[in-house]
């Protein structure tokens, strides 16, 4: 099938300039573009989501596993993160791309009841192995007919063709008072965690459609109607973990301050070309 082209995903804007320093990074893949409105980095032209997912697919297939210790760290550290802050036991939790199950098993053995949701069979197969709910499909299938506690998405939200799709699946599958959490590694606006080269690829561009910094995550999330915006400590630790929670309609308007919720795009720019300067 043929790709679609988007326009910005938070704001809606059709205008954009191309960054144009991934060039060098990513063989004669399309390159990500900055929206000249709101800063978010992003692709435009994206292939229907299930080939999206198929190729993730082979991606694993190609010997890709959380088993690997800093896959493994990394899950290990945000089930940490929010059992420090708000508990796991008791909790109904999805996780929404859920792969090998690896940080379900981490939360099960903290006392939560857990599902993965996730399009490869094989992944399922192992969830189900944990004695978990496995939903096989993607978020452009009905929402499962149970509500959670808390929904989790961790090192996906940069992988969907349609990330706030993903974000109003995850809304419309938490409890009124359950919360979101999200996890990327994207590092907008923060210190370098690797060389620019490890951080782009030749990989199909719209395996990665979205890179996110902290406000425009906050911008996404506050868009599908999630509130009280939380991260960790983002600049001591190699993620960006944010905690929302879905907004009740008798909840009143909830005010943030506009300039959490974009980045001057020229500073998005500028960042990437101080980083292809200085950690190529
Ligand atoms: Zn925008």
């Amino acid at each position: 099938m043929t790709s679609q082209t988007f326009d910005c995903d938070l704001c809606g804007s059709s205008d954009h300039t191309v960054l144009e320093v991934a060039r060098k990074y990513i063989g004669d893949n399309e390159p990500p573009v900055v929206c000249d409105n709101c800063g978010f980095l992003y692709i435009r032209s994206r292939r229907p989501a299930k080939e999206i997912a198929e190729d993730w697919n082979n991606i694993f297939g190609k010997g890709y596993t959380s088993e690997w210790p800093g896959v493994k760290a990394r899950l290990f550290y945000v089930a940490e993160f929010f059992d420090q802050k708000y508990g796991w036991k008791g909790k109904r939790v999805l996780d929404i791309g859920a792969g090998e199950g690896t940080f379900l098993k981490f939360i099960q053995q903290r006392d939560a009841w857990v599902s993965g949701l996730d399009p490869s069979i094989e992944n399922c197969t192992k969830i189900e192995g944990l004695g978990a709910r496995a939903y096989c499909q993607t978020i452009e299938d009905p929402i499962p007919e149970e509500k959670f506690d808390v929904v989790t998405i961790l090192w996906t939200l940069e992988n969907c063709q349609d990330c706030m799709r993903m974000l109003r699946f995850a809304h419309d599958c938490l409890e009124p008072d359950g919360q979101l959490m999200v996890a990327t590694g994207s590092r907008i606006l923060m210190p370098f965690k690797k060389p620019l080269s490890s951080y782009l690829s030749q990989n199909p561009p719209d395996t990665h459609c979205f890179r996110w910094s902290k406000e425009t995550l906050f911008s996404a999330l506050w868009r599908a109607e999630f509130r009280y915006l939380k991260t960790n400590d983002y600049l001591e630790n190699d993620c960006l973990v944010c905690i929302g929670l879905p907004v009740q309609h008798e909840d009143g308007p909830m005010l943030i301050d506009s300039r959490e919720l974009s980045n001057n795009p020229k500073d998005v720019i500028d960042f990437f070309s101080r980083w292809d300067r200085e950690f190529p």
